[in-house]
């Protein structure tokens, strides 16, 4: 038997199955692809669904190709699974058919009970047990949500004949055949119902979510074996040996294992996470207390702060505002200017994510003067990834996380130099881009090659070398430029009030 390992990456718009080879270097390469797109159900404004159904046929269609084009069923010796956090499903424990579509991350509908539980007083209890903050984005909400919508489905649920989990688990219920209802722990430490020290469900919780313990699944380390597959539905019983949530994995895939070492992914939105060591960190300044990895007993815990809008500011002024035919040519209007002429945009289209939290905040432009053009708004956009991330490292810094000897990068914006090297004049900090691109699956196949004694540690591998910034900004010239954003920000901020 060859040793690849097919990764599944099951993600907000799309669905990826990858067969990773172990390269000459000990670093992984990908031998196949296979990415099926995902409907998006908007049924009212701020709802957003997807068919759970609709997510298991993909996943089974992607895998099957995959498994086709790399030879065939018996090259591979394992599965690892990489899926977006906190979107719920439940489905019925007989037929194993979803009951309803699944609620993704993004949806607001149960912002109603999250503010009702805010004002009742019980945020504090709440982050101290989970490290997050009350917000409808996170899994717990939506399961009682689902439970109450479905006519009969909490009466079944004490019955013990309905299942609740997040994508991963319905993935590797179905895997299975039915005979596993597993989670890793860094999915269920993203639903607001994990202790996330104890990394066990928590009866209390459970109770102020009012979502049944018994339909929730068992949880279980990220490289740990979650079941065999059904050898009916790929042709041999492979194991599933590994699981993360995407930006996890992205985080083990980065070889960001020790405190300190830490990974942002630009893409739509940004997402930064920061292994802060062996305890958890309960953040005073709106990050997320988050599990970074459990491997066997040992855990390491991390800190995370979103960034709504990040290369969404680039689509907006590509799409929206026309002065890009494509999201490479920022770079070159960036680099036109001398410097940004005073001109700052604060990208608060839906909101400002960490550390602001400022959900009625709108997309700012401060600083016009007659000279002002396209140039100065593109270069905006772009600098704007750097403050917003430097407010993330200064939030990080004051909750007492370990500093940051590099930050390791992945995405999309990525490509854009001129915003790389801006990032790190203004962070203060090394930025490294590794040579693959695919870290969520990488990071799902190295877990699971971990789990199956294929690799014994997960440091980062020696691979190709990475492209890398280094600050060269004048200690004044960064003061000045984020200065200007802070006033920049204070405007959106009192423009939402
Ligand atoms: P996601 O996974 O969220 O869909 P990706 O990682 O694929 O996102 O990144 C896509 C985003 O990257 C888009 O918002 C696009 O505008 C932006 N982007 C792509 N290339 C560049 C570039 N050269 N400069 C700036 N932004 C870019």
């Amino acid at each position: 038997m060859d040793r690849l390992i097919l990764a599944i990456d099951q993600g907000t718009t799309s669905t990826r199955a990858i067969a990773f080879a172990d390269s000459p270097q000990g670093g992984f390469r990908s031998v196949a692809v296979s990415q099926i797109e995902l409907a998006q159900h908007f049924p009212h404004s701020g709802w957003v669904e997807h068919d759970a159904a609709e997510i298991w046929h993909a996943t089974l269609r992607t895998c099957r190709a995959v498994i086709a084009e790399a030879g065939g069923i018996d090259r591979f010796a394992a599965i690892g699974i990489t899926n977006q956090r906190e979107t719920a499903v439940l489905w019925d424990a007989a037929s194993g058919e979803p009951l309803h579509r699944a609620i993704v991350w993004q949806d607001r509908r149960t912002a109603d009970v999250t503010a009702r539980l805010t004002a009742e007083g019980h945020e504090p209890m709440v982050q101290a047990a989970t490290g997050l903050i009350l917000d409808p984005y996170f899994s717990a909400t939506k399961f009682a949500w689902l439970l109450d919508a479905v006519p009969g489905a909490r009466a079944r649920a004490a019955r013990g004949e309905v299942r609740l989990g997040t994508i991963e688990s319905w993935l590797i219920w179905k895997l299975t055949g039915g005979a596993r209802h597993v989670t890793d722990a860094t999915n269920a430490s993203r639903t607001s119902l994990m202790d996330l020290e104890t990394r066990q469900w928590r009866d209390d919780l459970c109770a102020l979510f009012k979502v049944p313990r018994e339909a929730l699944p068992r949880i279980l380390g990220c490289s740990d074996h979650f079941g065999d597959c059904d050898p009916a539905l790929l042709g041999a019983a492979l194991p599933i040996h590994g699981a993360a949530g995407d930006q996890q994995a992205a985080l083990v895939a980065h070889g960001a294992m020790k405190p300190g070492d830490a990974k942002i992914t630009y893409g739509t939105g940004a997402f930064l996470v920061a292994n802060v060591g062996a305890s958890p960190v309960i953040s005073s300044r709106r990050l997320l207390g988050t599990l970074g990895y459990q491997l066997g007993d040992t855990a390491a815990w991390a800190l995370e702060g979103s960034i709504f809008s990040a290369g969404s500011a680039i689509q907006w002024l590509r799409d929206g505002v026309g002065l890009l035919s494509d999201s490479a040519q920022s770079e070159a209007m960036a680099r036109s200017l001398p410097g940004n002429g005073g001109v700052y945009l604060v990208p608060g289209f839906t909101g400002l994510g960490a550390p602001w939290w400022e959900p009625d905040a709108r997309g700012t432009l401060t600083g016009l003067t007659r000279d002002s053009g396209p140039a100065h708004f593109v270069r905006a956009a772009l600098e704007a990834l750097a403050y917003q991330t430097r407010d993330l490292l200064d939030a990080l810094a004051a909750d007492g996380a370990p500093p940051l000897a590099v930050l390791r990068v992945d995405g999309g914006v990525t490509a854009n130099a001129f915003a790389m090297q801006f990032i790190a004049d203004i962070c203060e900090v090394t930025v490294e881009r590794p040579a693959l691109q695919e870290m969520t699956a990488l990071g799902a196949a190295r877990l699971a090659a971990f789990g199956i004694g294929l690799i014994d540690n997960l440091s980062p591998a020696a691979t190709e070398a990475p492209t890398v910034w280094t600050p060269r900004m004048d200690p004044a010239d960064r003061a000045r430029l984020i200065k200007g954003w802070q006033s920049a920000v204070r405007a959106a901020i009192i423009a939402a009030q």
